[in-house]
């Protein structure tokens, strides 16, 4: 497997998903135990879900485990994010947060997709925090995609990937009357 990124079942995965940005499909796993949501990834997940795994490499840990995440922004970019902890109790950030802030600091005030990435070791399931969540769907209006992956060796593990939306993960999100407004528009 010539791919650095992906672990050993990334076969079935990659094919024809490099310049498939508009149009996802379906890889060969499907929707089963391992793939909530849509049961689908296409070249953007994919890329998305690299950039976190590279993000993750940025983490500064102080305890628990580094975490990796990137957005797609609407301007087209992604933007990685790390978990950053702090020797104080709760100043740390998480990843997801980490990377809408870096697209935000880059101008941008919407985001669509969203990828995060821990390793198989430490998590049970790669999934963002209530916060993050909430967070998330403050700068996509609730649509963002969420691409979920366990990571070992270094590589994304195929069979962990889940793709849900922000609104099936936090179904109940807090909105304000002027969040709209807000983001200034
Ligand atoms: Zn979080």
């Amino acid at each position: 497997m010539s791919d650095p990124h992906w672990g050993p079942h990334a076969h079935g995965l990659a094919s024809g998903s490099r310049d498939t940005y508009k149009k996802p499909h379906r890889v060969g796993f499907g929707r089963d135990r391992s793939m909530g949501g849509t049961g689908k990834i296409g070249g953007r997940e994919r890329r998305l879900l690299e950039a976190a795994l590279e993000g993750m490499g940025s983490a500064h840990v102080l305890w628990g485990f580094a975490v990796g995440a990137a957005v797609l922004a609407e301007d087209g970019q992604i933007y990685r994010g790390c978990n950053v902890q702090s020797r104080i109790s709760g100043l740390g950030v998480c990843a997801e947060r980490c990377a809408v802030d870096h697209a935000v600091i880059h101008g941008c005030r919407r985001i669509e997709m969203v990828a995060v990435v821990a390793d198989a070791e430490q998590a049970e399931r790669p999934r963002p925090c209530g916060a993050c969540l909430q967070y998330i769907a403050d700068f996509s209006g609730g649509e963002a995609t969420v691409v979920m992956a366990l990571v070992k060796d270094g590589k994304i593990l195929p069979e962990t990937v889940e793709v849900k939306t922000v609104t099936e993960l936090l179904p109940y999100r807090f909105e304000a009357r002027q969040s709209e407004a807000s983001l200034g528009r």
